[in-house]
């Protein structure tokens, strides 16, 4: 597959854990240069150096992404390091405590849709601009099986998955005559390091669990990696407002 990655400017968002560290090491072998923005500082630090031992290029960039000086910062760094921005993977994201509505707390409906939906929205509206200038730029959403169906997590993490799907779709729709692509995976159980604070008291967990017996298997960071990379790279330049499911089956049950 030609990807026609190597040389190109790439931010992944939740780069020093799961999905993003993945991503960040499959850009980086690919030839590309990554910025790896993380609130966790030190696993950002540690997958730059990952990056820099494998004999490629990537910044970290350390902070929280539903904060604008942040946005800015890492739109940015991929500017003044790497000559614009060709690549954005709005992959950070955190989990909600499995909790129905009437359990969630304006704490946990904050939090959630900040980081899930804000912080992709802030961003693209970030690099936006150099995109259009470039006229072209490719744009990858981590959604989730839960952007797809109402069973799959609690009422904040499922809204704002459905919100990362709509926004995927408009960014298509709204950018195509300027020849930027937005796509975005819906992964299935991944084993990362993703936490599930669940609430064993609310109705959510209870009434979900026997749903999630449809769920497939568990893969691996580096299988939603090799999607998200296909996505971006110049071998999917016919797609465009694609959700793909990468979950053995999962939604199609
Ligand atoms: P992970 O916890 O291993 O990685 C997420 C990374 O995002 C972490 O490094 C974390 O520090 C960072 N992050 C969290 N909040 C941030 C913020 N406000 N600003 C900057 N960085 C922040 O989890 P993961 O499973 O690799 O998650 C990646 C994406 O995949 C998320 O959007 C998640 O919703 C999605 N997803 C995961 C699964 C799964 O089963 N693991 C399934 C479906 C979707």
């Amino acid at each position: 597959m030609a990807t026609g990655l190597a040389g190109r400017s790439v931010i992944i968002t939740g780069g020093g854990s799961g999905i993003g560290r993945a991503a960040a090491l499959a850009f980086a072998a690919e030839g590309a240069r990554v910025v790896v923005a993380d609130i966790d500082g030190d696993r950002a630090d540690a997958v730059v150096k990952e990056v820099a031992e494998a004999g490629g290029d990537a910044v970290a960039v350390v902070g929280d992404l539903s904060e604008q000086h942040v946005v800015d910062q890492v739109a940015r760094t991929a500017v003044e390091r790497f000559g614009g921005v060709d690549v954005l993977v709005n992959n950070a994201g955190v989990m909600d405590r499995m909790s129905a509505v009437a359990d969630v707390t304006d704490e946990e409906w904050e939090r959630v849709i900040r980081v899930n939906l804000t912080a992709p929205f802030l961003l693209t509206r970030a690099v936006l601009p150099h995109m259009l200038a470039a006229g072209r730029g490719a744009i990858v959403n981590t959604a989730s099986e839960a952007g797809l169906r109402g069973s799959a997590a609690g009422a904040a993490y499922t809204a704002s998955k459905h919100a990362v799907v709509g926004l995927t779709r408009n960014l298509a729709v709204m950018y195509r005559k300027q020849g930027i692509r937005t796509n975005a995976i819906a992964p299935g159980g991944t084993a990362t390091n993703i936490t599930v604070d669940v609430v064993e008291g609310a109705h959510g967990p209870a009434a979900i669990r026997p749903l999630l017996a449809g769920a497939g298997r568990v893969s691996r960071p580096e299988d939603q990696a090799a999607v998200i990379l296909f996505l971006a790279s110049d071998a999917a330049e016919h797609v465009n407002g694609a959700v793909l499911p990468v979950d053995d089956g999962w939604s199609a049950v």
